[in-house]
């Protein structure tokens, strides 16, 4: 018999890692997939069109909410972003951890609707290490970077109803927790 898939939630504040901590597991595990969001938002440099995002016009996103198209969908720092519905569940059916990365009300939204999926919150060590990180990164205007840490703080307050919070102070031991997660939550749905 194949092997069951399933669905990961991992969230967390802007700029505490999540990409990086999805990029090493990756590394060590050829299951897991991670879905492809569509988003209102300009491209940062680097960033490619189907790679990082879809990026869409607005009128293009509220025509794929109507069409129900959207897993779940949320607006954060004044842009949409979505994970398109179709790609995901085919990920998950066959056989992947399909890992929706994603901001916390999106997450709350894909609880409700797909409670077997695996939700992760990944907290940042302090709101300093938060802080100096998204400035670090230099994408953000210090207005944005204040608006991303007023969401950070909201977000952290709500963790409590993730099914797991795992802290990204250091990157390899925070890979390691998540990887004993997929274990051990692969091993209760192919038992
Ligand atoms: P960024 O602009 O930094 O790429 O993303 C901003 C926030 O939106 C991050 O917390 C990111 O995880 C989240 N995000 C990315 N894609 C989605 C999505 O499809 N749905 C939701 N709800 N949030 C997303």
């Amino acid at each position: 018999m194949r092997k069951k898939g399933m669905m990961v939630i991992l969230s967390a504040p802007s700029g505490c890692g999540k990409d990086t901590v999805f990029r090493e597991i990756s590394k060590i595990r050829d299951d897991v997939c991670e879905s492809v969001s569509a988003t209102t938002r300009q491209p940062r440099d680097g960033e490619k069109n189907g790679v990082n995002y879809f990026f869409i016009t607005a009128e293009k996103f509220e025509d794929m909410i109507e069409k129900n198209e959207f897993l779940e969908y949320a607006c954060y720092n004044r842009c949409y972003y979505g994970t398109p519905a179709k790609a995901a569940m085919e990920m998950v059916n066959s056989g992947k951890i399909c890992f929706l990365i994603i901001e916390r009300k999106g997450a709350q939204k894909v609880m409700k609707n797909c409670p077997d999926a695996v939700s992760i919150f990944l907290m940042p060590p302090d709101m300093e290490t938060l802080e100096k990180r998204l400035k670090k990164r230099n994408t953000d205007s210090d207005e944005q970077i204040l608006n991303r840490l007023k969401i950070a703080e909201d977000e952290i307050k709500s963790s409590s109803v993730f099914d797991y919070v795992v802290v990204n102070n250091e990157l390899e031991k925070a890979v390691d927790e998540i990887n004993t997660i997929l274990i051990e939550e692969l091993e209760k749905r192919n038992a």
